[in-house]
Order: C-alpha cells, then structure tokens, then sequence
C-alpha cells in the first residue's frame, strides 16, 4: 500500500510548505493537486520570483523545473546553494532530460534528487514525501541543539552564534552592538530555602518574562549558564541598553515570586551588566563580553537589583 505522506513526519505548528517552479503552469496545477491537501503549495513560473519566495516564505523544498527562459533550473539552483539564507532548502530538478550527465550536473550543484516528467504522482509523492521528512527532521534537531532544555529559550550555543553573526554585522554597517547580562540575586540561598525544583521553575519563570521583552526580529535572550542569562541588541546604543535592561529588571520584579532569604528583597531580583561596542580593529567580541561581566560584578558589589552599565569609551 501507498504510504500517506505525512507516515513518520515530524509535527510542526506550521504547516509544511513547497515550492513548485516551472514555466509551464500546467506542470505546477499537476503538482499542486497532488500536494493541496497535505501542505502549502507555492508557484513561481519564472526563476526570478522563485528566488525571491525563497528568501522571503523559506519553503520547506524547491520542485524545480530545469528547461526554463531567462533563468534556468540550474541557475536557479546554483543562486540559491550560494546564499546562506536559503542554501539549506532542499531542491528536487523536475526534468524531461534523461541523460545521466544531466543528473550528475544537478546533483553536482546541489540538489537532492530528480523526477522525470512526465509526472507520476506515486513517484512525485514518494520523493517529495522522503526528502521532506528529512528536512523537517534536521529542522528538529537542530533547534533542540539551539534551545535550552529546562527553560525552552535560546541556549549557550545560540548566543554564541547569534553574537558572533551580529558582531560580524555591526562591524559592517559600525553600528553600536549592545550585550547585557543577567543574574539572579541570592539564588543559592533561594535553592537552599525553597528546594531545587522550586529553584528550577524560578528559572522558568524569568526566561519567560525576560523573553516577552524581546522586540525586534535579531534581539535574543538567551540562558547563559545556570541562573544567568544574557540579551543581544544590535543596533542599540548604550543608552537604549540601560533602558532595555532597565525593563528586564522590572520583568523579573513584576513577576512577584517570593524570596524570603533575599538580603534586598521579600521577592526575586536580578542584576544586570550592559556593555556596548561599536565593532573594530581595536575592540573584540570577548571584550564586549567583558565588560558586561565586569559590570554585572559592579552590580552585585553595588548592593544587588540593580543596572550597571560598563564604562565602554574606545
Ligand atoms: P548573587 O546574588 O551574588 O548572584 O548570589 P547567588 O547566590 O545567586 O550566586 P551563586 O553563584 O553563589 O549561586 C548561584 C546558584 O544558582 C548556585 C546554583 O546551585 C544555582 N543554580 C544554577 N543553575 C541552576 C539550575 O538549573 N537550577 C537550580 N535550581 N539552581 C541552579
Ligand atoms: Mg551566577
Ligand atoms: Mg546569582
């Protein structure tokens, strides 16, 4: 019997969505008949626009049609392994050349099978079914590789990359990239007073609140290391930091969770270090780290529940 398509897909909130490029829009009405029911299907008929969805609606696959005016398939192809937004998008060339040659090119470019025409809907669904469980697959592992186990926000791997990236980009464009760090005041004794489960879901809490402050598409927050946590903000000076952090203090305040053997409060208080940097050949990332560090130090010493922002001048 027929496998259904979605027989060992991993779920996801959002529905799986392909693409289908091919000049002629009978090709497309055929696939898209065929996948209707179980996924998003979206058309393009020139390579141009194929690339454009690409970047902008990040389809699960690429059902490329090879013989096309203007941009070919392989362009196609080729455009897409080049841009690392969108490399990672598996392709299947949808073809009426049947020459190994022709395979071993697409394959040689990147893609991850072929389908002769004239279609066959039992080997479209089959082909298309298994490269997109695979990709959905990947898609799970690794955002479990980038998230935080017990508190489901970004992890210490995630932070790494996303300062890393951001680094690369403010340096480009020499805008300002701000990083605050986060610590939770007194959690030993909290651990001690309430128990380490209790401990666990305190932790819980802040990385939710912390995370309904983020605002734009590149902040993150993320837990850096046991009760710490740390936010990116590119694009942000040192002023728009300490005001950011400012309200990640009063997130974590407003949550009212009880802390009885605090030496600053009744409730669950955090400090933070804020530094910021406009990236150059005389800074680093692991100085901008730095001195965040320092600063949240200056903030534990200055009595706790409190902002410190890093003397950052060049
Ligand atoms: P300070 O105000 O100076 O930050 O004091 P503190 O007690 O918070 O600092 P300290 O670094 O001495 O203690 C941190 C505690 O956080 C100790 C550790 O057991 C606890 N902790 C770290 N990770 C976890 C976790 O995942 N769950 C729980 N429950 N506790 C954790
Ligand atoms: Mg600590
Ligand atoms: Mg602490």
């Amino acid at each position: 019997m027929m496998k259904r398509l979605f027989d060992g897909m991993p779920s996801r909130v959002s529905r799986p969505k392909i693409l289908v490029v091919d000049d002629q829009a009978v090709n497309i009405h055929v696939i898209h008949e065929i996948f209707k029911q179980d996924l998003d299907v979206l058309m393009a008929t020139t390579g141009r626009t194929a690339i454009d969805l690409c970047q902008s609606q990040a389809p699960d696959l690429v059902i490329l049609d090879v013989m096309m005016p203007d941009m070919n398939g392989y362009d196609v192809c080729r455009a897409l392994k080049a841009d690392p937004t969108t490399r990672d998008i598996p392709i299947i060339f949808l073809t009426s050349l049947s020459e190994e040659q022709d395979e071993i090119f697409g394959f040689e470019l990147g893609a991850v099978d072929f389908i002769n025409k004239p279609i066959s809907p039992i080997v479209v669904k089959s082909r298309v079914g298994t490269h997109l469980r695979l990709k959905l697959q990947t898609d799970l592992l690794r955002s479990i590789g980038l998230t935080d186990g017990m508190t489901g926000i970004a992890n210490r791997r995630r932070f790494d990359d996303k300062l890393d990236q951001q680094w690369r980009i403010c340096e480009q464009d020499q805008k300002p990239l701000s990083l605050i760090i986060l610590d939770v005041d007194f959690f030993k004794p909290y651990n001690d007073h309430y128990g380490h489960l209790m401990g666990d879901e305190c932790l819980k809490s802040i990385a939710q609140a912390l995370e309904q402050k983020i605002r734009r598409p590149n902040d993150l927050v993320a837990r850096y290391g046991g009760e710490e946590f740390a936010c990116i903000l590119p694009t942000t000076d040192s002023d728009g930091a300490l005001n950011r952090a400012l309200e990640l203090l009063r997130s974590v305040r407003d949550l009212r969770l009880e802390h009885l053997t605090s030496e600053v409060s009744s409730e669950v208080t955090i400090s933070a270090g804020v530094a910021t940097l406009i990236p150059n050949h005389s800074n680093s990332l692991l100085g901008l780290i730095g001195l965040a560090d320092k600063a949240l130090y200056l903030a534990k010493e200055g009595g706790r529940d409190r902002v410190q922002v890093a003397d950052c001048q060049p």
